[in-house]
């Protein structure tokens, strides 16, 4: 398959990803200040199989990628193995993490858990070209940015509608051909 042909030269990574303009906000956690609790919650809140890491809402400047499975169990772990973690500890995806007062409970790191090269494009990238990056490395997901910023995730399903969605062949055979 020509991936010129199938996807045209027109369609950029900002026409495939998510959210769209109407859709609520790309959910990402971020590298320090939020608790367990709060974790917890936006995965009960979301069925998103990952979420984009970043700095800061204010920067939303990426730091890596996190699937929800290895947050459930870092988690779930964490509360049953590390002793006096509660809802209210925080969690850190910082390298290092900064002292904390002796008050507080301690603290969940999970740096080991993150992804920290996920594959990301920036919004005008054509789609043809990301695509070809899909198959090749076999990706199931990739971030899009534009001048640093986070805006959008595309996941393969992503592609694989909006190519259905463009012709009519049957999606599963282009991404694996
Ligand atoms: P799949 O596309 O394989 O179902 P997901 O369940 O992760 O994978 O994503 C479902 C939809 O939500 C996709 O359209 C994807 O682009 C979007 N999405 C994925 N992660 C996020 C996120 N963290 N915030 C907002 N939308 C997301």
């Amino acid at each position: 398959l020509e991936t010129k042909e199938e996807y045209g030269h027109k369609t950029l990574a900002q026409d495939v990803m998510r959210p769209r303009p109407s859709d609520p906000l790309l959910v990402v956690l971020t590298q320090e200040g939020m608790s367990v609790g709060e974790i917890e919650g936006v995965m009960a809140d979301t069925d998103y199989s990952g979420f984009p890491v970043v700095v800061s809402q204010e920067s939303q400047r990426l730091v890596g990628f996190v699937l929800r499975r290895d947050l459930v169990i870092s988690l779930d772990n964490a509360r049953k193995r590390q002793e006096g973690v509660v809802s209210a500890s925080l969690v850190f995806f910082l390298d290092h993490v900064p002292p904390q007062p002796f008050s507080g409970p301690p603290v969940v790191k999970l740096r080991g858990i993150l992804d920290l090269s996920p594959f990301t494009v920036t919004d005008h990238t054509p789609m043809a070209i990301a695509l070809d990056i899909f198959r090749k490395l076999g990706l199931r997901q990739c971030l899009v940015t534009h001048n640093g910023r986070l805006l959008g995730i595309i996941t393969k399903k992503d592609i694989l509608k909006h190519m259905a969605q463009m012709s009519n062949r049957d999606p599963d055979s282009i991404l694996f051909n």
